[in-house]
């Protein structure tokens, strides 16, 4: 995710649209805007517009740019349709709007990062991630429905999926410097063994550092 803003509504904005309930997180809801041109910067000014009376909120916004977090993500925001019970998706879920301006191939690829991310860091599966119309009914997010087959959702959830795994890959791999180290040492025995197999051995474990550590064998 290269940018992601953290723009909070006031408490005590209109409608409360900002209420202060505790969020009882459980899962992450993916919206579409349904607006063709409203930008990131569009739908978190929108939240403070006094022309908007509308009691209806969400937690992040994404397009081609990032992401602007628009309420903090331990509160709650009125998003899922459902009502405010204690299981309901507007207390439990937090709601991200993909917006539908601009470059969207950009944003469902900065939404894949983010959600990626933020999964990983709760220890969480696709599993926990839901449609508005898991909620409520409504088709959306829209742009994933593709006339009720939600092919598109698929998809988002397979790429998502992809792209925690290869986080997980990343993080267990060998850094570079520290296998650089450990090479130095077997090169410093490769140098002082007196036979050949010692110092093939040495030379094998050097590239099985390298492996483990994304560089080339040598
Ligand atoms: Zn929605």
């Amino acid at each position: 995710m290269t940018n992601y803003v953290k723009d909070h509504i006031p408490k005590g904005t209109a409608c409360n649209r900002r209420p202060g309930n505790v969020l009882l997180l459980q899962t992450i809801t993916i919206h579409n805007t349904g607006n063709p041109s409203s930008t990131a910067k569009n739908e978190r000014a929108w939240l403070t517009n006094p022309t908007n009376n509308r009691t209806a909120s969400y937690h992040i916004v994404v397009d081609e740019h990032g992401a602007i977090e628009c309420l903090p993500l331990n509160e709650n925001a009125w998003h899922a349709g459902d009502g405010s019970g204690v299981a309901s998706g507007n207390r439990t879920s937090i709601g991200m709007e993909l917006c539908e301006s601009g470059n969207y191939a950009k944003t469902l690829n900065n939404a894949v990062e983010l959600v990626a991310a933020m999964l990983k860091e709760r220890g969480w599966q696709v599993d926990r991630l839901r449609r508005h119309y898991d909620w409520s009914g409504k088709i959306c997010p829209r742009k994933m429905y593709n006339g009720g087959k939600w092919s598109g959702w698929n998809m988002f959830k397979e790429r998502v999926a992809a792209r925690l795994q290869s986080i997980k890959e990343e993080e267990n791999m060998m850094k570079p410097a520290d296998a650089n180290k450990i090479i130095a040492f077997l090169s410093a025995a490769h140098g002082l063994a007196q036979d050949k197999a010692s110092r093939d051995e040495a030379h094998r474990l050097a590239n099985e550092l390298r492996k483990a550590s994304g560089q080339k064998e040598q």
